[in-house]
């Protein structure tokens, strides 16, 4: 499976990311991605950047080394209700959201809590993927999530960190193998991201392509198989 967008990078602007946007399109360009996401943590984690950041990003070239460029958030979940860490008047502005619930802002809850929290941030409007949502650390209802996934057109993602470094996280591959059944049985579709916080590991989706290989996960629902795709899917206008 040959995967065209990588919609989740970190770069130094997160304090824990070690790359810069230019690092990563250049890494992006060696591993013949075509669109990335620039993606970094959103102001109420502790070392994101400040809410200018995301204001300014409109001063950056759209394309990079020949890699189309897009510009968005991490955002955090910040409640259980799912709301988000940036204004509509950010959002607005931004190309595409993610919305990703990480324990260091928000102690996971009950599973119907959590499961609570990533349903309101699908209904926000800007946001387009939920992140990581396969840590058995916040326990969710995968059923309630991927039938919201469809009602919202919200993707949901395999994150290729999850799998390979991300050593923290609990149950990644049975919650993603239950998760994956159930996108598959009710047509969502699937964003890899390689989540990258350097760029060597940008557009590296290994370990998220030999599980859905595995489980023979139907092409047409993973989103970044195709540029055209990705973008119908984050509402853009495919501009060449
Ligand atoms: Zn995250
Ligand atoms: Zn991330």
């Amino acid at each position: 499976m040959r995967l065209l967008v990588d919609p989740h990078t970190h770069t130094i602007a997160s304090a824990h990311a070690y790359s810069t946007i230019l690092e990563n399109a250049q890494a992006a360009a060696k591993r013949g991605i075509k669109v990335l996401g620039i993606t970094d943590h959103a102001p109420a984690l502790e070392d994101a950047p400040h809410v200018l950041y995301f204001k300014n990003l409109h001063v950056l070239d759209r394309e990079l080394y020949g890699v189309k460029m897009l510009y968005g958030a991490e955002l955090n979940i910040c409640d259980y209700e799912g709301r988000v860490d940036l204004d509509e008047q950010i959002l607005e502005n931004l190309d595409f959201c993610i919305a990703s619930f990480h324990t260091v802002l928000l102690k996971a809850g009950s599973k119907n809590q959590n499961t609570r929290a990533m349903l309101g941030a699908m209904d926000n409007p800007y946001v387009k993927i939920i992140g990581h949502p396969e840590d058995g650390n916040i326990p969710v209802d995968y059923v309630e999530l991927v039938k919201h996934a469809r009602e919202t057109g919200t993707m949901l993602e395999v994150n290729n960190s999850s799998l390979k470094t991300a050593y923290y996280r609990l149950n990644v591959r049975e919650n993603l193998m239950e998760m994956l059944q159930l996108c598959e049985k009710y047509g969502v579709p699937i964003a890899v991201g390689s989540d990258a916080h350097f760029a060597n590991a940008v557009g590296n989706f290994d370990c998220a392509i030999k599980i859905l290989e595995e489980i023979s996960f139907p092409k047409e629902l993973v989103a970044n198989t195709s540029v055209e795709k990705f973008l119908k899917l984050i509402g853009r206008e495919v501009k060449v």
